[in-house]
């Protein structure tokens, strides 16, 4: 055990770096036999130095990188302040500078990952990001280190509090969407604009970081199919539960032969998946590897104390390797570079809601073009219905994403069809 502390820096002191700051606090006195020394936070980078912050030693603050780039004394650089730039410039400037870095920052991982893991290779450095992905959830380091004898062909994951959030007051409170954002923004589940939530791209780049990792091969967020849940409505949730299904918003990503899928859009999983109850503002990974058959890890994938319990987790990790001399002995583990699959290419069963005239032939008509652009139907429910107008529900059989687009590009365009009003993948 060591008396000389390590010296860490802050980079942001927003939700996460107040919580990561607070947590330093309540186990500042187990640290020194924790991570082998004690932590002690040398300098706090923020936007405002001057905004009073309740319980933060004000001359810690500061709104100038230099003061911490130039102390040779910070041996891990915390980066905690979200966004590309300057996040992206102060961590290859520490690492360059042979300082270790702790980030949860997945816009930056996911784009910029395989360039800073390199970086930190070539200075031996740490470059740790178990935050960067649902939240308190440990996946990164199991991923890299415990899993690390399985050829991993399956990740499957609820990875966005926000929407997970929304699906359940839609299912639980029969909520339609809007109302359900509402709600949401309301309680802070949401920010002010929830775009990169509603809209699957938060979810998207921490698939990109999961597929890496666990499949050995860069995959990058420009690789990941994204749909949202904006066009979700209640009644699909309703049909779905009748159905045996929940609706999810999953992230996927499979190793198949063809190459790696990756994609994240909304999904009927059957209500006996582990991931169907997994419900409100929590999120779940699902894992299948050929030895370790399912695992699946649960908890909060976001909030104050949730994401600083991983970035905490981080910085003594790399307090240990500092000590042992050891840092930079994990880096990049992808070794491989597999092709990504085509959207058009990955096979799927469709759950279909149709508003269709009322009459007859109009069944044989929708069935008949599904059938010529073989999507062949394992179940049909008719719906509400008036004296005008129907509603289909249509489950398909598994089918090529190409056949189902080249279906319902004809079925738009049939005078029967008056709209297509939901396509959901079925699990
Ligand atoms: P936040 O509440 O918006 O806080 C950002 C902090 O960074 C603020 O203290 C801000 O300073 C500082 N900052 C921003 N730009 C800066 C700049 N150019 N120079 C100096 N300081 C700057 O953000 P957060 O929610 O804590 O998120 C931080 C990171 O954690 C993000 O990468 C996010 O994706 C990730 N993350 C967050 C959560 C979560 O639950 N919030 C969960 C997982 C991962 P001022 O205080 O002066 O404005």
């Amino acid at each position: 055990m060591e008396n000389k502390p390590i010296k860490i820096a802050l980079l942001g002191l927003g939700t996460v770096g107040t919580g990561v700051y607070k947590l330093l606090s309540m186990r500042a006195d187990d640290m020194p036999q924790i991570a082998g020394a004690p932590i002690e936070i040398s300098h706090i980078l923020v936007r405002n130095a001057s905004k009073p912050r309740s319980g933060v030693e004000t001359a810690l603050l500061t709104d100038n990188w230099n003061d911490i780039i130039s102390d040779p004394e910070v041996s891990i650089v915390v980066e905690l302040m979200g966004g590309i730039e300057p996040a992206h410039t102060y961590i290859k400037e520490a690492l360059q500078a042979n300082k270790n870095v702790v980030t949860a920052n997945k816009d930056l991982i996911a784009v910029h990952g395989g360039e800073l893991l390199d970086l930190a290779e070539e200075h031996h450095c740490d470059l740790q990001f178990e935050a960067s992905v649902a939240g308190a959830i440990p996946i990164i380091h199991p991923l890299k280190q415990s899993l690390a004898g399985n050829r991993i062909t399956e990740i499957m994951g609820i990875v966005n509090g926000t929407t997970n959030y929304i699906l359940t007051r839609m299912t639980e409170d029969g909520m339609e969407f809007s109302e359900a954002l509402a709600k949401a923004t309301e309680l802070g589940y949401a920010e002010a604009d929830p775009t990169a939530d509603i809209e699957g791209y938060d979810a998207g780049r921490k698939v990109a970081i999961m597929a890496s990792i666990a499949f050995h091969s860069r995959v990058t967020f420009d690789d990941v199919f994204t749909e949202g849940i904006t066009n979700i409505q209640a009644r699909d949730i309703r049909y779905a539960k009748e159905m045996g299904k929940a609706v999810k918003l999953l992230g996927v990503a499979c190793n198949t032969n063809e190459g790696i899928e990756v994609r994240v859009h909304p999904m009927l999983i059957p209500s006996s998946h582990p991931l169907a109850t997994v419900n409100n503002a929590f999120n779940a990974v699902f894992v299948h590897g050929d030895a370790l058959d399912d695992a699946m890890f649960m908890g909060r994938g976001a909030g104050e104390l949730p994401t600083a319990s991983a970035v905490t987790g981080d910085i003594i990790d790399t307090a240990r390797n500092i000590l042992m001399h050891c840092t930079g002995r994990i880096g990049c583990t992808c070794y491989k570079k597999l092709p990504i699959k085509k959207m058009e290419d990955i096979k799927s069963k469709y759950y279909l809601r149709l508003e269709v005239e009322n009459r007859m032939g109009v069944l044989a008509g929708v069935t008949g073009v599904l059938g010529n652009n073989g999507v062949s139907i394992s179940q049909v429910l008719q719906k509400a219905s008036d004296t005008d107008s129907a509603e289909l529900v249509v489950i398909t059989d598994t089918v090529r994403e190409r056949h189902m687009r080249d279906a319902l590009t004809i079925l738009s365009n049939m005078s029967m069809v008056h709209k297509i009003a939901s396509v959901i993948r079925v699990y």
